[in-house]
């Protein structure tokens, strides 16, 4: 019994966690001027991602190359961990931890970039062409590690559209969030 509600309670963490991060991400995309998500935001959609390899000894650290990259990182994935962990360490030490493994050794090329990973996995988990869909279509698919959220708010896109050939990251388009 303890167990389950030590999960529960990770569980309410986790759904609390996604949901930060997925409206961070959605205002993110507001292109402005004093839009500081906007503007180390967009580094994320000009990278480059390949085949998976090693993680670089920096990103260890979460160093990604340029304070722009690295706040992304950290303001959108590991500050809610991070609050979490000081106010309730028991649980959220351990998903820190989770999740720091998950942005050093998987969130590159080998889960959220890695576009052979298709299918029904990718209508649960924001992982592969669920996410690459995001790059090629920047009003859509915001959610990370679970897609709930862009259900929840109507941002998903499981199937690419008309606009497919679409080049989306120089003019990442207008968009005021909405809870609709
Ligand atoms: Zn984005
Ligand atoms: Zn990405």
């Amino acid at each position: 019994m303890e167990v389950f509600n030590y999960l529960f309670v990770c569980s309410i963490y986790f759904l609390l966690w996604t949901l930060y991060s997925y409206w961070i991400h959605r205002l993110a995309h507001i292109p402005s001027k004093r839009n500081i998500l906007f503007k180390i935001h967009i580094i994320h959609h000009k990278a480059e991602y390949g085949s998976p390899s090693w993680p670089r000894w920096q990103e260890y650290f979460l160093w990604y190359g340029n304070w722009r990259a690295s706040a992304d990182v950290w303001i959108t994935l590991l500050l809610p961990g991070i609050v979490i962990s000081i106010f309730d360490p028991l649980h959220g030490l351990p998903m820190l931890i989770f999740i720091y493994c998950y942005e050093v050794f998987l969130a590159g090329d080998v889960l959220d970039h890695n576009s052979k990973i298709d299918g029904k996995i990718t209508k649960v988990f924001a992982l592969g062409q669920y996410h690459l869909r995001h790059h090629r279509h920047v009003r859509k698919n915001y959610s990370f590690y679970i897609t709930l959220w862009d259900y929840v708010f109507k941002t998903h896109m499981v199937k690419d559209g008309k606009s497919k050939k679409k080049k989306v990251i120089e003019s990442v388009p207008v968009e005021v969030p909405s809870t609709d």
